[in-house]
Formats: C-alpha cells, structure tokens, sequence
C-alpha cells in the first residue's frame, strides 16, 4: 500500500476552483459529515410571496396550458401521429411558451428558474411530448445562447426563439459518444483565413433537429495547452442552411413519439467564426452548464408527472369495483396511494428547493441537482408502473392512456444524464474531501472524475468547507419533525463514517468499486430528500400551525421512514455484510461474459 507521502501529489482542484470551489453544498458538505443547514432552512417561499407580479405570469401561463388539451390537441393523436403539428408550434409561441427562459429584452418572458420550473410541471402533466419540445427548445438550445451567446449572437437569434419562429437544438450525442460526452468525434478546423470553422461528424437523437433553426452543437478543436497542442470540445451555433449540414433522419421511439429527434450529419460544415459559442476549447464548461440547468426542468416535469398520476390513479381505483367494493377500499391499493403521495411531496419539495437555489446562484447545486433528478425520474417510473398496475388489463391497452404514460417515463431515466452516470458523480464528488488527505486515492479519482463525460469536469471542486456547518442542525423545528431530524443527523454522521470506511478500505480501487459508489449515492440521495422535506413541512407548519399541516406531517412521516430503511439498507451492506454478495455477483457477471448471456442448460430440454 502507499502511504500519503508518495509524492503522487493531490487531486488537481486548481484547474475546475473558479467555479464551484467557494460554494458551500449541502450534499457535498454530508459526506464529511457537515450539514449546512443554513442552505436549506428555512425553506424557500412559494413564488406568490416572493415575486407576486411574476407568480401571476405563472397562473395566467397555467390556465392557458389546463385550456389546451382537447382545445389545442389530442395527446393520444400526438402520440399516435408521431408529430407535433404546427398549429400547436405556432400558439405556443403566440402564449410565449417558447419565450420562457429568454430575457424581456429579447422578447421572452424571462422567467426565474422556479417560475419557469413550475410552468414545465404542468406542461408536462398534459403532454409529455409537448414537455420535451419546450424543454429542448427553451432549457437547452436557448438557453445555451442566453447563458454564453455573445450580444450579437443574442440580438441575431434570442426574438426569433422566444417568438417561437424558430426552434432551437442542442446537438451533443454521437454515435459513438453518449454519457461519456466529453470525447465526443465530432472535428472543427479553423480555416487558414480564420473566417470559418469546418464541422465534420455525426450527432443522433436531437431534439427538435429535423425543423430546428439553430443548434447549439460541439466539436473537438486543437488548442495549444502548456505549450502542447491538444484537442478540448469547443461550443458552435449551427444553421440548417450553413453548406454541409444535412438531416439524415429521424428515429422512432418507445414514448414521448409526439416530439421528434433526428440524426444530423455534419459534411465539410461551414460555419462563421462568429458563431462559436463561449470560448474555443470551452465547450465541455457550456454543455455541462446547459445540462446542470436542464436537471431541473426534467424534475419539474417527472415531479408534475407524478402528481398527475397519483390523481389519475385515485380518480381510476374510486371508480372501479370489484369484489363488491372499490379498488380504493383495499389495503394493497391504500398502500399505493400513501407511497406515492409521500414520494410526490418529497419530489416536488427537493425541486421547490432546488429551482430556488438555482435563482439564488449564491450556492453549488449540482449535486442537489444531480439527486433531484435520479429521484424524481424513478418516482415517475414508479408512479407510472403502478398507475398500470392498478388499472391492470385497461393499463395495458389503448385507448385508456395509462400504457402511454409509461411509455413516456421511460426516458427520463436515461437522458440529461443517464441515472447510473449521476450516481457515480454523486459519490465520486461526495468522496473528494474524505479522500484528500490520502494522497493516492485524490489521484485514482482524478481520472474517473474526468473521464464521467458530462457530468465532471467543471464540478471536481476541492469539497467545501467544513467552517459554517456543523454536524447538527441549526435550526429550530417543531417538535412533530425533532425525531426525524435526530436521524437525520445521526445518518448524516454515519454516510461520513462509511465513507471513510469505503475510502480507506479500497484506496486506489475506490473509483472502481461502482457498487459501494452507488450505495454512498443511494444513501445520499435519500437524506437529501428526507431533509428537504422535513424543511418544507417545518415552513408549512410555521405558516398554517401544525394543526391544519396534519396530513402533511403524515406526508413527511412516511417519507422519513421508508428512506430512513433504505439508508440503513445501504449502510448495512456496505459496513462489510454484502462484500460476499458482490463477491458472487462478480463471478455470476464473469460466467455471463464469457458464455455471452445465460449459461446454464435448459432445465426442460436437453439440446
Ligand atoms: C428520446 C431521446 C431524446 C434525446 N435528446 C437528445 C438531444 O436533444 N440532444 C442530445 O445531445 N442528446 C439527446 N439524447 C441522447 C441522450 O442524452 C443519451 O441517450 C444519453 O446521454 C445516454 O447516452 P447513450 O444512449 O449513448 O447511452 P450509453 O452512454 O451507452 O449508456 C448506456 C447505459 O450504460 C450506463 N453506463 C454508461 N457508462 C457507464 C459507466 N461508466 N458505469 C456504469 N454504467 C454506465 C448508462 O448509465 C446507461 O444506462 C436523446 C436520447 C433519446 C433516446
């Protein structure tokens, strides 16, 4: 083994520190067991208090949005046509849909993150599709150009966004080059004149990318780094009538078959040198931000999802009887109702506070981000699953839209960060300042910490701090929540002691061991839910009085409860009780490699 002077030197922070480096997390912060409670409590106002004018825009925005199914469209016909016609392109950005995230000055609404948060919520609860072309349009490709478009790049093309005129892409994804983003093979040279660039590659599955009338797109560029000429991804603004660019096709899907993604070939692509977006060799910094940003909507959206579908579900099981009574009678279906209710108001408190983190840009939240995301995506599924299960042979046929809304969870699973991805970088990140007083093991992570595509990178930041937070929470909570906030300390002191115990037991290996990663993230995920949602309860309770937050507190109750199990769960299994159990997955998955799948012989016919 070696020791921590072997001069191997420690994690480089230096490279990623201006950006995240001064910002307390309070995820990050519970690995070392710091709890910056001050970050969380107390828990944000709602939007009508803190910025009535705005919170009007946002009631004026919902009504018209509740107005449109059945007016506008059908979802079901979306679905079934595999397009999102005009018309509907056309009123959304007559209701300045398309304009959300843009600034007044260009013509968009110029929501903040939490009013644009709560719009994208219901949006999605009428149609996913419809959720994913905005979401595109307005949380990816525009807001790239709000976020780094020079002023000239924003004169040129935020009106015409925000209008909805034209819509915008974000075109990282190659064949080749999924969550590991960073390598993506996309080429752009410089020409000699330096007047253009020239793109070369292949993107797949973009968004909006059929009709598109700007991408945000990336490229490796040659740069010159220490003296050394190397390549790093750089941003560009791509048009569909620069010379070279073609729309290859689009592809046909499992769910949200409303909005349409396309592949786009790049052929000795022209494009101006004004339209590099951010700086030449910075393009990894542009697509990790754009991404951070568009985490929270995709948990808006599965969190609004959600909701909608524990109505549907109470709406379904009141009305059908069987056995004499309704399905809302039974125990198993009451069970189903609590779960998800419980899950819903955890979701929806984790992205109220994460939307206004967000606007409050005085913390780093993408670790809260990265959280909200893997645990709202697995709600919907979950809430989807069940919303089929409980209508049973009518959830899995059409015309009733229950099979449609599983089809449509499905990917949020897997895009803007695929869940496993985000849980590595949960770990690897909360792992960082245990890990930065053993020299070899700063080093090891250096590598995996790179190499996470788009979610590193810029968030390999020194961990925060310990000066400010302390392993208690500071602030006051009524005494229904005292107990819950107990265990949340004590769980708190517990991830640090199994991190540390994880850290020093595999040393170098550590950014391998994937399954003692993924229980520190689980772990993790699940305190941030649970005092998410003990804050909110507590400000819900200091408004109203506890007597009138009753069901709430049940709310909170059950939540606190069922991820306190699985907390201990993954304590368990990682204080050394499962090492046997992964021991033997290791082999079963060595034996599957090697026979290509299943090994063992038929157990009805001998072949
Ligand atoms: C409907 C749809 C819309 C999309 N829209 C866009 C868009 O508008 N713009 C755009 O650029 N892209 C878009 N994408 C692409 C999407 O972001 C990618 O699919 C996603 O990033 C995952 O990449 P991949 O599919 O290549 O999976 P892969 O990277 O091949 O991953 C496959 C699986 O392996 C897991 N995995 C990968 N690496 C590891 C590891 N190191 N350890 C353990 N597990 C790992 C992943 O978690 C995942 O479960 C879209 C995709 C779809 C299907």
């Amino acid at each position: 083994m070696r020791g921590a002077g072997d001069g191997r030197g420690l994690v480089s922070h230096s490279r990623y520190q201006p950006m995240a480096d001064q910002k307390p997390s309070l995820v990050r912060g519970m690995f070392t067991g710091a709890i910056h409670d001050e970050l969380l409590f107390p828990y944000p106002a709602t939007l009508d208090d803190r910025d009535p004018a705005e919170a009007r825009v946002v009631s004026r925005l919902l009504r018209e949005i509740r107005r449109m199914p059945g007016e506008l469209f059908d979802s079901a016909e979306l679905d079934e046509s595999e397009t999102i016609p005009e018309p509907v392109i056309r009123a959304f950005g007559e209701l300045g849909l398309l304009g959300l995230t843009i600034p007044r000055e260009y013509g968009g609404l110029g929501l903040s993150a939490t009013a644009y948060a709560r719009v994208f919520a219901t949006l999605s609860t009428v149609d996913a599709s419809l959720a994913v072309l905005v979401g595109v349009h307005c949380g990816l490709g525009s807001k790239a150009i709000v976020l780094f478009g020079t002023p000239e790049q924003k004169t040129r093309y935020l009106p015409q966004l925000a209008r909805g005129s034209v819509l915008a892409a974000y075109a990282l994804t190659e064949p080749d080059v999924g969550s590991d983003a960073q390598n993506v093979k996309a080429t752009a040279t410089l020409a000699d004149d330096g007047t253009h660039w020239v793109l070369e590659g292949r993107k797949i599955w973009i968004g909006n990318g059929h009709c598109a009338g700007v991408i945000a797109t990336f490229a490796q560029t040659t740069i010159e780094r220490r003296g050394e000429r190397t390549t790093r991804p750089t941003a560009f603004l791509v048009r569909p009538d620069m010379p070279g660019f073609r729309v290859v096709g689009t592809v046909r899907k499992l769910g949200i078959r409303g909005s349409t993604q396309a592949e786009l070939s790049y052929e000795h692509l022209v494009v101006p040198s004004d339209h590099v977006l951010g700086h030449v060799g910075k393009g990894f910094g542009v697509a990790v931000h754009v991404l951070n940003a568009g985490r929270l909507t995709l948990a808006a959206g599965c969190t609004g999802g959600s909701k909608a579908l524990l109505d549907h579900m109470t709406r379904y099981a009141k009305q059908r009887v069987q056995f004499g009574h309704s399905l809302a009678d039974y125990e198993i279906t009451q069970r189903k109702f609590a779960q998800l209710a419980a899950d819903a108001y955890a979701a929806d408190s984790m992205t109220g506070a994460l939307a206004a983190l967000v606007d409050r840009a005085d913390s780093d939240s993408a670790l809260e981000a990265a959280c909200t995301k893997v645990f709202t995506s697995e709600l919907l599924w979950r809430a989807a699953d069940e919303m089929v299960q409980v209508a049973g042979g009518r959830g899995f046929v059409k015309p009733y839209p229950y099979e449609r809304h599983l089809r449509d969870a499905r990917i949020n699973r897997i895009f803007e960060g695929a869940n496993e991805i985000l849980r590595l970088f949960i770990a690897l990140n909360g792992i960082q300042g245990p890990a930065a007083h053993l020299r070899e093991v700063g080093t090891a992570l250096r590598r995996p910490l790179r190499n996470l595509g788009l979610v590193s990178g810029f968030m390999t930041a020194r961990v925060a701090s310990r000066l400010g937070a302390t392993s208690r929470v500071e602030a006051v909570v009524h005494e229904r929540l005292a107990e819950h906030v107990r265990y949340f300390e004590k769980h708190v002191a517990e991830l640090k002691a199994e991190t540390e115990r994880a850290v020093i037991k595999h040393r170098r290996a550590i950014a391998e061991r994937q399954l003692v990663l993924e229980r520190l993230a689980d772990m993790a995920i699940d305190l941030y839910a649970t005092v998410v949602t003990i804050a909110r309860t507590q400000r819900l309770i200091e408004s109203r009085g506890a007597a009138a937050c009753e069901r709430e507190i049940d709310l909170c109750d059950l939540l606190c409860v069922t991820a306190g199990r699985r907390f201990r769960s993954n304590r368990v299994a990682l204080s050394g009780r499962e090492d046997q159990v992964d021991h033997t997955r290791q082999r079963i998955a060595g034996a599957v490699r090697a026979a290509d799948g299943y090994f063992v012989d038929d157990a009805i016919l001998d072949e």
